[in-house]
């Protein structure tokens, strides 16, 4: 197949474009880098049936050739980057969305919207079934990200209803592993680039807030699946029903990195969601999908990556220039 991966440069969208080149496939990434790395894809350059296309998504898209496949993942995602860039997120899922649907429009493609776990808001039941319609602030700190990704949704249903095409939308739940920038703002890059420099683990609030994390290999999988489901609309939840406190995921990032780093405690965000885990049926009965990661296997692999970056810092407890354990399994 000829795959658009937009996003295809950041943190999911780069494992995305290797899960397909690994298949096979031919894969052109649409990234304009504005939070993914040109690094994330260096190593995919080799391959010839790679492309990079430096381009901005909120303007008019044309691929030479025939296009299978548009995954549309192009967005800022991290709460940081959202705050920062809000009109880019805004125009990400809104306009950005509409080019992205037109190219698989034309092409007669697939095309699977990247949506997520925050169109549920602060969720009203629990676990979250896709029936389930939300709690969003519309006027909050995050709406620019949660409403550009409802929006998201309802262009995608406008496009197949009014003019047959084959979108399907996933929702993805917190995901983590490697390649997650270690100053993103997100928790589990932060607990981890915290604890392997010595740093306290800053847990916002009083850390009983909830969330359930995905192993990236494990979510890529699940995107894959719902790219070869022609047909299938969703929303399907893409996540790892294994839900745990904030506060028990710095406890389990101290014993996975050996780290003696304590516990800072930093006021809540506004309209932080105070629990959120994915009802998985629907991903199980249509797809045949589900997370094989347990988190703490998950955690020690995105350690071990985060330990081989360059500069970690300084690891605790130890001298200075003397390796950190989890270094070794890098
Ligand atoms: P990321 O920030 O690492 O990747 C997003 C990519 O989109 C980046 O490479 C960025 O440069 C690119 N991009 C942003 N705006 C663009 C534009 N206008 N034109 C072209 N490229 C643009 O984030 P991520 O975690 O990899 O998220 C990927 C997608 O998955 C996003 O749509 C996000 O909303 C969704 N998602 C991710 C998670 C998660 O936990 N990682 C959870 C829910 C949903
Ligand atoms: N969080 C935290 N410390 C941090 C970063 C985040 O306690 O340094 C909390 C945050 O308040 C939220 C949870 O961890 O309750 C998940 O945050 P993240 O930004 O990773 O994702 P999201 O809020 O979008 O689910």
């Amino acid at each position: 197949m000829r795959a658009v991966v937009t996003g295809g440069g950041g943190f999911v969208g780069s494992h995305l474009c290797e899960a397909l080149l690994r298949r096979g496939d031919t894969v052109w990434c649409l990234d304009n880098f504005l939070t993914g790395r040109p690094e994330n894809i260096a190593r995919l350059g080799a391959d010839p049936r790679f492309r990079l296309v430096r381009a901005d998504v909120t303007s008019a898209l044309d691929i030479p050739g025939p296009v299978d496949v548009v995954a549309h993942l192009a967005s800022p995602a991290s709460p940081p980057d959202y705050h920062r860039l809000p009109l880019e997120t805004l125009s990400a899922g809104g306009r950005g969305t509409e080019m992205a649907l037109r190219l698989a429009q034309r092409h007669g493609a697939r095309f699977v919207l990247a949506s997520t776990s925050e169109v549920y808001g602060d969720p009203g039941i629990h676990p979250q079934p896709e029936d389930y319609w939300g709690n969003v602030n519309p006027v909050g700190p995050r709406s620019v990200y949660d409403e550009a990704k409802r929006y998201a949704e309802a262009m995608a249903m406008a496009y197949r209803r009014s003019l047959g095409t084959d979108a399907g939308i996933v929702r993805i739940f917190n995901t983590y592993g490697p390649r997650m920038r270690p100053h993103d703002g997100r928790v589990v890059s932060t607990f981890v680039r915290q604890a392997l420099a010595g740093s306290p683990l800053t847990v916002y609030g009083d850390g009983s807030q909830t969330r359930s994390f995905c192993y990236v290999e494990d979510l890529v999988r699940g995107i894959t699946a719902m790219i070869d489901q022609p047909g299938l609309s969703g929303p399907v939840n893409l996540g790892n029903p294994a839900e745990r406190s904030v506060r028990e995921l710095a406890e389990l990032v101290l014993t996975i990195t050996g780290s003696r780093s304590g516990i800072a405690y930093r006021p809540l965000p506004v309209d932080d969601p105070a629990r959120r885990r994915p009802d998985i049926t629907r991903a199980r009965e249509l797809l045949g999908w589900e997370p094989l990661v347990p988190v703490d296997a998950g955690l020690r692999r995105t350690a071990a990556w985060f330990a081989s970056l360059p500069r970690p810092g300084p690891a605790p407890g130890r001298a200075a220039g003397s390796p950190h354990p989890l270094r070794a399994e890098a």
